[in-house]
């Protein structure tokens, strides 16, 4: 029984939105009552209020509309004891922005997903796992710098979330800042240009816990490198707690300056390994039942066989059966596993699919130039292509949104982001479209180095 309007509002939401959007934005509005038209929300950071407000103020609205018979307009208030940074993977700078400070400096989104609970600890993380669950304890000196190094899609990310969220959780009003490193780069190129360095330490520097995703993206840069390096040492020396990831070891990092990889040596360095079969196939499992399905155990064990190394990509193959599911009503059985995902899961180790091999591929298939998929044009005959393009990229490559970004033209990862959504949406209403996919992943992956 639904005991308020917001409620109420989110039992009807939830059959109008996609599962996913709905448990990571909807769901995390509080309700914090209704008058004179007004519904009042209480969010997460300015992120969510500005996701929100872009992509589902709309539908709100018009769903209270229909409970309270009367116009209605929404006031989001932003949860004043959670500020952080921003993640760029979770958060376009251009919608980060809130009214009054500029967007590197402005609060943030933290994936309510990556917590330590969703979390599935194996042999190959349990240690990175314990380190960061002491961390995660605002009241323990624990070794600091934490640096977590590994390989892509094995949980770095997810893990310093869910130190961030932990010592939120324990010390409600620690500032807390989680930036990926391009956000540092970023912030402190946009702090020179505006002249508002001073702003940009206090930011960086007044805060009980950094911390700071992907440093490799610092190497080579002298004027952040340096400004990370004084920004490290009064947090270190004020004793407050530094995490860092990484994609290797301090041993293997060139174009980084010593001092600084020196000081990355002075705390605890732990990696996260591939997992094994087992944790493959408890991961799995897990995220099925997160999204609200569930999975045979020789189906899983069918997928967690083939897909050894990126997690994500694991989550991509679930997503495909999700949509499946929905589309058809049929349970998921090893007979729809190897319906939908024969391109997937052909061969034990899919060959190295390119970004370029990709692009190719797609101009195929619509008979395409390159210069037509990656330009400027907005016809329909170029727009699909180039969304499922960027689609693609994104599913079948371990490139970030920045990365995939570089191929397409002028473009930021703002945009590959949007078409990454907007696909994943029309898949699941759109059985030819979702054919399209399956048949143009299975080419790709044919023709892959
Ligand atoms: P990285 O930052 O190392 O590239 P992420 O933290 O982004 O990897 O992880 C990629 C995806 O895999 C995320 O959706 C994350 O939730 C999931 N994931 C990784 N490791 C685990 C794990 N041990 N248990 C549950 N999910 C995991
Ligand atoms: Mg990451």
């Amino acid at each position: 029984m639904a005991t308020n309007l917001w409620e109420e509002a989110l039992s009807e939401l939830r059959t109008a939105v996609d599962e996913e959007n709905f448990n990571t934005w909807l769901q995390t509005a509080r309700y914090r009552g209704f008058e004179n038209g007004k519904l009042h929300l209480e969010v997460p950071s300015a992120f969510n209020r500005a996701w929100l407000t872009r992509n589902y103020e709309e539908v709100i609205v018009r769903t209270v509309e229909r409970l309270v018979q009367q116009p209605v307009e929404i006031d989001f208030h932003i949860d004043p004891l959670v500020d952080a940074a921003i993640d760029t993977e979770t958060a376009p700078a251009s919608e980060t922005e809130s009214p009054n400070s500029p967007f590197w400096l402005s609060d943030t989104a933290l994936s309510p997903k990556y917590n330590f609970k969703s979390f599935v600890v194996g042999e190959s993380n349990r240690f990175a796992y314990a380190a960061c669950q002491a961390v995660a304890e605002p009241e323990t000196e624990a070794w600091n710098p934490l640096l977590i190094w590994g390989g892509v899609g094995l949980g770095k990310t997810h893990l310093l979330q869910a130190i961030a969220h932990e010592f939120l959780a324990r010390s409600p009003r620690a500032r807390v800042r989680f930036v990926n490193s391009e956000s540092f780069i970023n912030g402190f190129i946009q702090a020179i240009k505006q002249d508002r360095m001073a702003q940009f330490r206090e930011a960086y520097r007044k805060v009980d816990l950094l911390l700071l995703d992907d440093v490799q993206f610092l190497f080579g840069k002298e004027g952040t490198q340096n400004e990370f390096f004084h920004t490290f040492n009064e947090l270190h020396s004020g004793r407050k707690k530094i995490v860092l990831s990484s994609d290797r070891p301090p041993s293997e990092m060139s174009n980084i300056e010593e001092r600084l990889r020196s000081r990355f040596e002075w705390g605890l360095i732990v990696d996260v390994q591939a997992p094994d079969l087992e944790t493959r196939i408890a991961i799995l499992h897990q995220k099925a039942e997160m999204s609200g399905f569930s999975l045979p155990n020789d189906v899983a064990q069918f997928i967690a066989e083939r897909i050894k190394t990126n997690i994500r990509k694991l989550e991509g193959v679930l997503t495909s059966l999700r949509h499946h599911w929905r589309l058809t009503g049929e349970p998921i059985s090893m007979r729809s596993v190897r319906d939908v995902l024969g391109h997937f899961v052909v061969c034990d180790e899919p060959k190295r699919v390119t970004v370029d091999c990709i692009q190719s591929c797609v101009c195929d298939y619509f008979n395409l130039s390159l210069a037509e998929l990656i330009g400027k044009e907005r016809h329909a005959k170029v727009t699909l292509p180039r969304h499922l393009g960027m689609y693609l990229c994104r599913l079948l490559t371990d490139l970030s949104y920045p990365e995939i970004a570089l191929h397409f033209k002028g473009r930021n990862h703002t945009s590959i982001l949007h078409a990454y959504r907007k696909i994943e949406k029309q898949l699941l209403r759109d059985a030819n479209l979702q054919a399209l996919t399956n048949y143009l992943t299975k080419k790709v992956q044919e023709t892959g180095e």
